[in-house]
């Protein structure tokens, strides 16, 4: 493979993009307090807005991170914001009814208005634009499917939708490499790095501590709450949340048993002019393919003359130059004239997936937690943050219907290596 030939423009960075905007802080360690109402593991999403929340609500809260804050997913993703689930919503009324499927989706209707509630009340400007989202086939069968799944949605939970033919796709996106899709009017997208931003600013104005640098080595249950050991201290916390998704250890062994981590692959490309970016995605959507494997692009929020690409979810942490080359291979199926699209920025970042590819809030033993998102942390998070407190709190709208414990394996102990052969083999159906 030869490097610096195609793919990565020379002044290329391995930082997401969303750090040019939203510079990550690197301050020292701040002393972590003796004690604390509330202590959360985690600054991601899920964690910052349970943190604002508690704070809100009476609680002293301290978020414990152990590096900068918004070092996780929640800074790398890709800011689509819709209502996403690995499994249909056809898939859940077979199997589980159609009342399941109605409280599943509902919930994540729920999540999806959530943020946009969220930066209304904390004023932030993150480019949170309701744009649609352009959901596309790869093959005339996929598209069949998707018809009836998103009939079946618009049926019983009056989500409209429209379908877009293969003739017609060229409107919306300049390829012939789909074969048409569905396009969602009211899904979203925003910049990672300046929500997360606001979520952290919004902490701070609530009087939340922020403990960053600071990891949690473990804890222990006491009579009354738990001791958090955190490097050189002990701190005592009447509650305890982990809010590690893919980013958590063996600190809290129980999840870390329920909770996989696997990497996920995002792009952004060199400026190219605003018109070219407006030839390639004439309908300026969030695009992204049905496969179980998606590829994805959007024109990047705050600069329009830019492309994100992001795929390859799974492969195991490879060089990100390697990545970087790969990724720009399966650019080019779709775009086979940009071949001189060259990136700025390939970075990577850890999702989150439980074993039934559901995601989970609930309490262990005294100890509450949420995660396993896969690609949908953006709402997922910002929801079960603000349940998570609700519950601590005791007010209303903590209840999920997400709250059941994730199940384990008994082979599975916190060591993924298997995840990327898993990955692969539920993709088996892509094209
Ligand atoms: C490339 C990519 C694209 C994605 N695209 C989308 C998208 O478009 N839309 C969407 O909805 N979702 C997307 N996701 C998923 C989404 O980003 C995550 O689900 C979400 O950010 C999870 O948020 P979180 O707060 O739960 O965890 P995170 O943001 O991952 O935060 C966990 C934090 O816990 C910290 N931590 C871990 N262990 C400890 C410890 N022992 N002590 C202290 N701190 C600790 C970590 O350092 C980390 O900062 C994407 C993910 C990736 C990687």
């Amino acid at each position: 493979m030869a490097f610096g030939s195609t793919a990565l423009s020379s002044n290329a960075s391995f930082d997401p993009f969303w750090w040019r905007a939203a510079p990550h802080e690197q301050k020292t360690p701040s002393v972590p307090p003796q004690r604390t109402d509330v202590a959360i593991v985690g600054s991601g999403i899920t964690g910052l807005v349970a943190a604002i929340h508690l704070a809100r609500g009476g609680r002293q809260v301290t978020v414990f991170e152990a590096k900068e804050p918004g070092h996780g997913a929640s800074t790398r993703n890709a800011g689509y914001v819709g209502r996403t689930l690995k499994h249909g919503f056809g898939e859940i009324m077979e199997a589980e009814g159609l009342d399941k499927a109605k409280a599943v989706y509902g919930e994540l209707m729920e999540a999806f208005l959530s943020v946009k509630d969220t930066i209304e009340q904390e004023k932030m400007q993150c480019h949170y634009r309701q744009q649609g989202r352009l959901l596309l086939a790869t093959s005339p069968a996929m598209h069949d499917a998707m018809a009836r799944e998103f009939a079946l949605r618009e049926t019983h939970l009056g989500e409209s939708f429209a379908t877009v033919s293969r003739a017609e796709q060229r409107d919306e996106i300049s390829t012939d490499h789909y074969f048409g899709g569905v396009r969602i009017a009211d899904h979203a997208g925003l910049h990672p790095g300046l929500y997360h931003q606001g979520l952290l600013d919004a902490a701070r104005d609530a009087g939340v501590t922020i403990c960053a640098f600071t990891p949690v080595l473990g804890f222990r249950k006491e009579e009354q709450g738990f001791s958090v050991f955190v490097k050189g201290t002990k701190v005592s916390a009447r509650e305890l949340i982990f809010a590690t998704n893919g980013y958590g250890g063996k600190e809290f062994p129980w999840l870390n048993r329920r909770i996989m981590p696997f990497h996920a692959y995002q792009t952004v490309s060199a400026p190219m002019g605003e018109n070219r970016v407006k030839s390639i995605l004439p309908g300026d959507r969030t695009f992204i393919d049905w496969n179980f494997n998606v590829d994805w692009m959007r024109a990047a929020p705050g600069d329009p003359t830019r492309i994100i690409f992001g795929g390859l979810t799974g492969e195991i942490d490879a060089d990100l130059r390697v990545m970087a080359e790969r990724l720009h291979q399966r650019l080019l199926r779709v775009f086979p004239d940009l071949g001189d699209l060259q990136f700025d920025h390939v970075w990577t970042g850890k999702c989150g997936g439980t074993f039934d590819i559901n995601p989970r809030i609930g309490c262990h033993d005294g100890v509450y937690y949420a995660g396993g998102y896969c690609f949908a942390g953006v709402p997922m998070g910002t929801l079960f943050g603000k349940k998570l407190a609700m519950r601590i709190l005791g007010l209303p709208g903590g209840e999920s219907v997400f709250d059941t414990p994730p199940p384990a394996k008994w082979f599975y102990h916190g060591n993924a290596w298997f995840v990327p052969h898993a990955i692969k083999w539920m993709s088996r159906g892509d094209r």
